[in-house]
């Protein structure tokens, strides 16, 4: 059972002077990443401590309003904003506390990038990134956090210590596997419906000071999931990911990416890294690059799609995970029904092999068997228009409802409506801790109502 370290009794919270009502702050929250749904707070709160997001929940309780934490508003489809309610603006708790060979505490507003310059200057990393690195700690943490190296160290979830979360009561509690375990299997990957995790102590590891990186490229689909199946067994490469894109002639490209690390003059021998693969050897693209550029590539591709205007048109991503067994027959019938457009010239495919042993998290969702692929389709669409966009998320309801009936699950980020008897499924066998969490720690259902889940 949970206990109160913090044993004040309940004051009046001076959260009135880190309210902001002002219309451009207002503005900001309405909208995310996914830039289609629009919900209108009553005020923006902006903490500089755990205790004031305390004194928030206790204030806003009494008011009977919803709350929601946002971290850089990178969600797809409104899940971090709160409809006349409170949205808590994370950013301000961005301060690395501690960095220790083996470990960093640091306060969940923090991005990725804040992270990873602290860690780097001791020659540590997190051992898994998400591809961009501008998302929050916090915002990662509550839906999982996948990477190119989760084939081996699992998600973000998986490489956490422990959190410091208030809960939607107003509690200010630390968790982790050994205390207050069931509130730390409640946040991981919780949606946010059981607390605002305020500081977290995330695992380092060394990081490598090269990387020399393979795109190889395919000539269909079959090809390109036999050799991702044969370099995620043989654990060749320490970084691997795939993706299916668009060519631009109506035909798909099909790429494996693999990264091998490595430090100073022990470069890997390229030769073997690609021995025995099918790849389209004379279009492969090998780069040999520091370990910071090869993680910070995407930041590349977001400075194109804000040139270009495609960054603030709507996102309407979605987000699974296919069964390992019958991925290649599952993603094989979605492609036959997409084209270019379906993604936009920038947008991609992302599918590659995991394995599920090293994904812990108890409220990640995942296939039952030993490797699944995650499967998502990264739409950046190159215009705004409002019926292309409700066209998308028509078909990713679709497209959602296919893959679940073919075995495979979601992952939350994703664009469209999904309603409490979709959650309760997708929850399967996890719901009745789920729920019973939500009611011990976030009894007022307060918390995280983006959603739609209880
Ligand atoms: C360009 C891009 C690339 C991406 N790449 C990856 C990737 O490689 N791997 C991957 O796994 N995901 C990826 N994502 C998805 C991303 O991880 C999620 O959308 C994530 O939730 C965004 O983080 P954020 O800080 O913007 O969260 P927000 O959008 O601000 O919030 C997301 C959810 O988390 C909750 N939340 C935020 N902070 C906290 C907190 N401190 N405590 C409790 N709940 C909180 C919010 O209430 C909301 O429900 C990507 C997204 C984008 C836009």
């Amino acid at each position: 059972m949970a206990t109160d370290k913090r044993a004040l009794p309940d004051r009046d919270p001076a959260v009135s002077t880190l309210l902001s009502r002002s219309p451009h702050d207002l503005a900001e929250v309405m909208d995310d990443f996914g830039h289609i749904v629009r919900r209108r707070p009553q005020a923006v709160f902006r903490p500089a401590s755990a205790r004031d997001v305390a004194d928030l929940m206790r204030w806003a309780a009494g008011r009977g309003l919803k709350v929601a934490a946002r971290g850089q508003g990178h969600s797809t489809y409104g899940r971090a904003m709160a409809e006349d309610g409170i949205v808590i603006d994370m950013r301000a708790l961005n301060v690395v506390r501690q960095v220790l060979p083996d470990r960093m505490v640091v306060d969940a507003g923090a991005t990725w990038n804040v992270v990873l310059d602290a860690a780097l200057v001791r020659g540590l990393t997190p051992a898994v990134l998400t591809n961009y690195l501008e998302l929050s700690v916090g915002g990662t943490l509550a839906i999982g956090g996948i990477g190119g190296t989760t084939f081996r160290y699992g998600l973000q979830t998986d490489n956490l210590l422990s959190l410091d979360v208030v809960t939607g009561d107003g509690r200010e509690l630390t968790c982790s596997e050994n205390e207050n375990s069931d509130l730390f299997d409640a946040v991981r990957a919780g949606l946010g419906q059981c607390g605002i995790m305020t500081q977290a102590t995330l695992r380092l590891a060394r990081a490598p000071e090269r990387v020399r990186r393979f795109h190889l490229f395919y000539a269909d689909l079959h090809s390109l999931t036999v050799d991702l199946r044969t370099v995620l067994a043989d654990g060749r490469f320490d970084y691997l990911q795939g993706a299916i894109l668009p060519g631009g002639t109506g035909v798909w490209r099909y790429q494996l990416e693999g990264v091998a690390f490595y430090d100073g003059a022990a470069v890997p021998d390229e030769r073997s890294l690609v021995a025995g693969l099918s790849d389209q050897r004379r279009a492969a693209e090998v780069s040999d690059l520091a370990y910071i550029e090869d993680v910070r590539a995407f930041a590349r591709l977001e400075t194109l799609l804000r040139s270009n205007g495609q960054w603030f048109n709507p996102h309407p991503w979605l987000l699974t995970f296919l069964p390992g067994s019958s991925a290649e027959r599952i993603a094989g019938d979605i492609l036959d029904g997409l084209t270019d457009a379906d993604v936009g010239p920038f947008g991609r495919i992302t599918y590659y092999p995991v394995f599920t042993a090293a994904m812990r998290t108890p409220l990640l969702r995942l296939p039952d068997e030993s490797i699944v692929f995650p499967f998502n389709l990264v739409r950046i669409p190159a215009s705004d228009e409002a019926a292309q966009t409700a066209d998308l998320i028509a078909r990713n309801r679709l497209l959602y409802e296919h893959i679940r009936s073919a075995g495979g699950i979601l992952y939350p980020v994703s664009a469209f409506p999904m309603s409490r008897d979709d959650w309760r499924d997708h929850f399967g066998p996890r719901w009745s801790f789920f729920s019973d969490a939500k009611r011990r720690y976030d009894p007022l259902s307060m918390l995280a109502p983006g959603y739609e889940l209880f």
